[in-house]
């Protein structure tokens, strides 16, 4: 099994080398970030810039590439949600962007799908309430309708939020074009969080006044959040830096390494990295055909992104270990593997490909065989009890620093 190399710095610092076969998770580091974002982080970290003019320059470079009329950079892609709340309630009023998050006279009412109510490690309602916005739920988590949407809207109603994810409610929810066209009808505008989705143009096309991505994730720039749209309302999401938006702001690294990355984005070699992503999850998926227990195969992602991911699906008893256990076991370790297992309840975990270094597919592939070969080596079936196991995620999480 190879080892991180020399100059890699997570040694240094007492890091373990872990591999990422999850995804974009933030808790990991988000994503590999291209080498032309690098190396403009670098350039300008030394420099003195003028920051309305780099976030002009942004501003460009983000509407060529989305379609819209202008862009913004803010810290996050939640951070971007608090601050188009903002700007809808706000517009460009400068004393009522220091009062937020009192909203006073406002319209302070943000309407919100029940099955978008989601965490991306993080609840979204509360990026809107941290606005000083009231959540105003449409229909209920498994069902809404558009009747419900417009029977929500009042003179009260600022904006209205839609989430596009995999962690949504994925039936039963209003598309896109017909919300985005209740909300118009009624002068309400649309804010769609699009945070990991690819498509950089689709949203604003079925009538997003606003889409908000993350810099950090598909798009390999640093952390960040993307903020495009409407000239006025990107202008009035640009104004709360003089307000909210001041703690939620990125230094010039931050925005002329989103430059760099969206630059990139139009010359990727969207088919090269595919075709490579695929000999990951082929490998993958020989490694483990005809093993004990595990059926595997490749799944399209949920939302439609041009990326497959490899599902696990694990019997227990003839693999003697459930799902969460053999994630736990790649996790440990001094060469964790760290695999896409939030629905491992369902007894299946998922290899994602897109965040993996050259060779490290065979380092996964050989650290499966270790962990499968050391389950059905045990006497008994490794099965933590899988409340026990939740219970257990949460009291680590009270743990740090220790
Ligand atoms: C990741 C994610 C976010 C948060 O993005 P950050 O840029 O990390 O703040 C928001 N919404 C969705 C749907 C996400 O997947």
């Amino acid at each position: 099994m190879t080892k991180a190399s020399d100059d890699d710095i997570r040694a240094e610092l007492g890091l373990r080398p872990v591999i990422n076969v999850s995804g974009t998770m933030t808790s990991l580091g988000a994503s590999i970030v291209v080498p032309e974002a690098v190396t403009a982080v670098t350039r300008v970290m030394t420099e003195f810039v003028e920051m309305g003019d780099l976030l002009r320059q942004a501003s460009h470079t983000i509407a060529e590439l989305t379609g819209a009329e202008a862009g913004f950079v803010t810290a996050s892609c939640s951070a971007g949600i608090s601050l188009a709340v903002a700007a809808a309630m706000t517009g460009n009023n400068l004393w009522a962007i220091e009062q937020l998050p009192d909203t006073g006279t406002l319209r302070n009412e943000v309407l919100i799908q029940a099955g978008h109510i989601v965490s991306y490690g993080a609840p979204v309602d509360q990026a809107i309430r941290l606005a000083g916005a009231k959540v105003v739920p449409v229909g209920q988590a498994t069902s809404a309708h558009g009747y419900q949407l417009d029977g929500a809207i009042s003179e009260r109603t600022a904006a209205a939020v839609y989430v596009v994810s995999h962690h949504v409610v994925d039936y039963g929810q209003i598309p896109l074009k017909t919300f985005a066209d209740i909300c118009h009808a009624r002068g309400v505008p649309v804010i769609v969080d699009a945070a990991s989705e690819y498509d950089l143009r689709r949203f604003l096309a079925d009538g997003a006044d606003v889409v908000l991505y993350s810099g950090h994730k598909f798009l390999g720039g640093p952390t960040s959040g993307i903020c495009a749209g409407r000239k006025d309302f990107i202008r009035n999401i640009y104004l709360q830096n003089r307000g909210i938006g001041r703690g939620m702001k990125v230094g010039k690294e931050g925005v002329a390494g989103v430059i760099a990355a969206l630059q990139a984005w139009k010359n990727r070699d969207h088919a090269g990295i595919r075709a490579r992503e695929r000999r990951a999850l082929d490998l993958w998926l020989k490694t483990l055909t005809g093993r004990d227990g595990i059926t595997a195969h490749i799944v399209p992602d949920p939302t439609g992104n041009p990326l497959d991911r490899l599902k696990v699906v694990v019997d227990p008893e003839a693999a003697r270990v459930t799902a969460w256990d053999l994630a736990s076991m790649l996790a440990s370790g001094p060469h964790p593997v760290i695999v896409r297992d939030h629905e491992a309840e369902q007894g299946y975990l998922l290899l994602d490909p897109c965040n993996l270094h050259p060779d490290e597919e065979s380092i996964v592939a050989a650290r499966l065989l270790e962990e499968l070969d050391r389950a059905r080596r045990s006497n008994e079936t490794i099965s933590t009890p899988h409340a026990q196991h939740l219970l257990a995620q949460e009291k680590n999480i009270l743990k740090w620093p220790d």
